[in-house]
């Protein structure tokens, strides 16, 4: 019954929760995973990498993978595109792996109307919004504008906080972290509709 399938785990928050640093921190722990790469339109900010933390694209390959059915879930968010590819995520789930999504709330409950049976979601914020543009601030990667956009997307998502089956408060990031390593480790044990009602259907006649 409890043969190895794949199951998803959905991270929200906005930008600068730390959601990064948490899935750093508990990567060693949580066994076989997939973090999902999204391909976005935004432009590349300093410090990242094409294929390690977006592919990264233009607004007309976008659409065109859009029309070709490739995105499991996608969404324009502070005014850009992101999606995730549903290839590798079909196939990491195949192979039983968890697989991980930064996505916005867009996505979840996209991800929840196909995958719900599967998926764990987390919903991830700094104490306060002075916190998060305290952070935002010191990351400075981003302009006034964009930082101020991004708190305005905050205050919207932050409303939408019960759509989501855990909150972490990421105060303190060491214990942020262990509660996310458990339940990481708990979205592991879903199991799919499908063997539910295999199980079901099998076990008056399971002989032991
Ligand atoms: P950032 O530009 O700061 O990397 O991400 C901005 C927002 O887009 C974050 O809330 C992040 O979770 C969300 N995001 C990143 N990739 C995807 C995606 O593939 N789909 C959706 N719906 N949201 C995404």
């Amino acid at each position: 019954m409890y043969r190895k399938n794949g199951v998803v785990l959905v991270l929200s928050g906005p930008s600068g929760a730390g959601k990064s640093s948490l899935i750093n921190k508990i990567n060693d722990y949580i066994g076989d995973y997939y973090f999902s790469i999204s391909t976005t339109t935004r432009p590349i900010r300093e410090g990242e990498e094409e294929g390690v933390h977006y592919h990264f694209v233009d607004e007309d390959e976008f659409k065109k993978d859009i029309e070709a059915d490739n995105f499991l879930e996608h969404a324009i968010v502070h005014g850009n595109y992101y999606g995730t590819s549903l290839k590798p995520v079909r196939k990491a789930l195949s192979e039983g792996k968890l697989v991980i999504f930064d996505i916005d709330v867009q996505g979840n409950t996209a991800v929840n109307n196909r995958l719900g049976d599967i998926t764990t979601s987390v919903f991830i914020t700094p104490p306060s919004l002075s916190e998060l543009k305290k952070r935002l601030q010191n990351r400075s990667t981003d302009e006034d504008d964009v930082i101020n956009n991004r708190l305005k997307m905050a205050k919207r998502e932050i409303q939408r906080i019960s759509e989501y089956d855990y909150l972490i408060i990421n105060d303190d990031l060491d214990v942020a972290a262990d509660v996310l390593k458990q339940i990481a480790i708990t979205a592991r044990i879903k199991i799919p509709t499908d063997k539910i009602n295999e199980f079901v259907q099998n076990w008056e006649d399971i002989e032991q």
